[in-house]
């Protein structure tokens, strides 16, 4: 996978002298072509709509963006049901995907109009309850096992928490056509940031052939089959990133395979992706503050674990660009911190950089999904800024950095951090 940075180190400079490091950037143009990519590859289904998962990037401007390339939103609380509202999304725009969903969550799902996808046998009376049953309803499967493409294990749905087992649909699909439900959904999510062109194929064959099972022997009508998110990127320079339009081909076969001969010809494909839809045109830009040497050598930066959480929390691998740097040769190792007092503090360990000063910008690739989401405030970190590269090259602020006022916010009816909250 090409590691180009999209900012050079100059347009970077410029842009900090007006927003401090460190913060989040977007690539709009690199959003927009990709997600005009993923309509394309899937153009051969009547009824396709890719529904960007929000808690990827939970950004109204970035929802705005994929919203004009006629994308709809997965939500998973009441918080992202409000954002997508906010945003002019509704109805059939919308996706609710939970767990251990709250009552709130669902009537305001309801509300809206959003396709409910159930996670449980047992949320059909709770949501009978809250709401009564919409006309369509969605059921999420969890297939169980270990998933598998060839002889490769991708992931473990038997350890997941996730969905109604294949009995479970059977019931689950009876009780809810007894309820009034007249049309249905399918979703599933059997595994996560999957780099090959075979797991959307692989897992819409084993939902295409449970559709024409419940079919069969239920008679419902199945109207759209939900295959989720789970499509990965290439965060490592040495992997070859998926392509949207081999994927798109593979289910198309699988569909004509199965669906097709099954009288199911049609079923609409929705997709659910975040980490592929935004991924890649998002990075954090953070200074070197401080370097050390002691028993390894530390390059310290002014962004941690609270702006990026993934490397410490996975382990997960992102690349590093020093920016102005790309071309010196990587001769100098080191692991890349910020301050939290945690040693997982890491954006990387052991890397190979050029050899990195006090000053510098570093680049860090791929935080674009499931990266300035999964922020947090330990340490008294404030959240960074969020920032937007506009198509005309201009740089646009679509949330402003966090604040003391903001971090002592929630103590506003007590009076003691009052000369903070302004
Ligand atoms: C997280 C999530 C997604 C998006 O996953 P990606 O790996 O970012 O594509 C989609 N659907 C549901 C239900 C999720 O929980």
């Amino acid at each position: 996978m090409d590691k180009t940075p999209f900012l050079t180190k100059e347009q970077a400079e410029k842009i900090t002298k007006e927003f401090p490091t460190p913060f989040h950037i977007y690539d709009e143009k690199g959003i927009r072509e990709n997600a005009r990519l993923v309509k394309k590859a899937f153009a051969w289904n009547k009824g396709f709509r890719e529904y960007f998962a929000v808690k990827a990037t939970p950004n109204p401007f970035i929802l705005k963006i994929l919203q004009e390339e006629d994308c709809g939103v997965d939500c998973s609380s009441l918080t992202e049901l409000q954002l997508a509202e906010a945003c002019g999304f509704s109805g059939s725009d919308i996706m609710f995907s939970s767990n251990v969903t709250p009552a709130e969550d669902y009537k305001f799902a309801y509300k809206l109009g959003a396709y409910i996808n159930l996670d449980d046998i047992t949320h059909i009376e709770y949501l009978e309850k809250l709401t009564g049953i919409p006309e369509t309803i969605c059921c999420r499967f969890n297939a169980g096992g270990n998933f598998t493409i060839s002889t490769f294990v991708m992931d473990k749905p038997q350890d997941a928490k996730y969905g109604f087992t294949r009995k479970q649909m059977f019931e689950g699909f009876r009780m809810l056509m007894e309820k009034g439900a007249k049309h249905f959904g399918i979703h599933a999510f059997l595994a996560s940031n999957t780099v090959t062109n075979d797991y959307y194929p692989t897992l819409a064959k084993q939902m295409f052939q449970l559709a024409a099972d419940l079919r069969k022997e239920t008679g419902a009508d199945i109207t759209f089959i939900n295959l989720s998110g789970g499509v990965g990127v290439a965060y490592k320079p040495d992997q070859t990133p998926n392509d949207i339009l081999a994927i798109g081909e593979g289910v198309r076969r699988v569909y004509e395979d199965i669906l097709v001969p099954a009288g199911l010809g049609d079923v609409a494909i929705f997709t659910e992706m975040g980490r592929f839809m935004l991924a890649p045109y998002g990075a954090l830009i953070t200074r070197v503050l401080h370097k050390k040497h002691i028993y390894k050598e530390y390059v310290g930066c002014d962004a941690c674990a609270a702006n990026l959480m993934r490397p410490a929390m996975y382990g997960a691998y992102h690349h590093i660009t020093v920016l102005g740097k790309e071309d010196q040769p990587c001769t100098y190792m080191c692991d890349v911190t910020g301050g939290l007092c945690e040693n997982n503090d890491k954006f990387a360990i052991d890397r190979m950089l050029p050899p990195t000063d006090i000053g510098d910008l570093i680049y860090i690739h791929d935080t674009g999904a499931h990266g300035f989401s999964m922020g947090y405030n330990y340490n008294g970190k404030l959240r960074s800024a969020e920032l937007l590269l506009c198509e005309d090259d201009s740089v646009k602020m679509i949330r402003r950095a966090e604040t003391a006022a903001d971090y002592f916010a929630t103590f506003d009816f007590c009076g003691i951090m009052d000369k903070y909250l302004k």
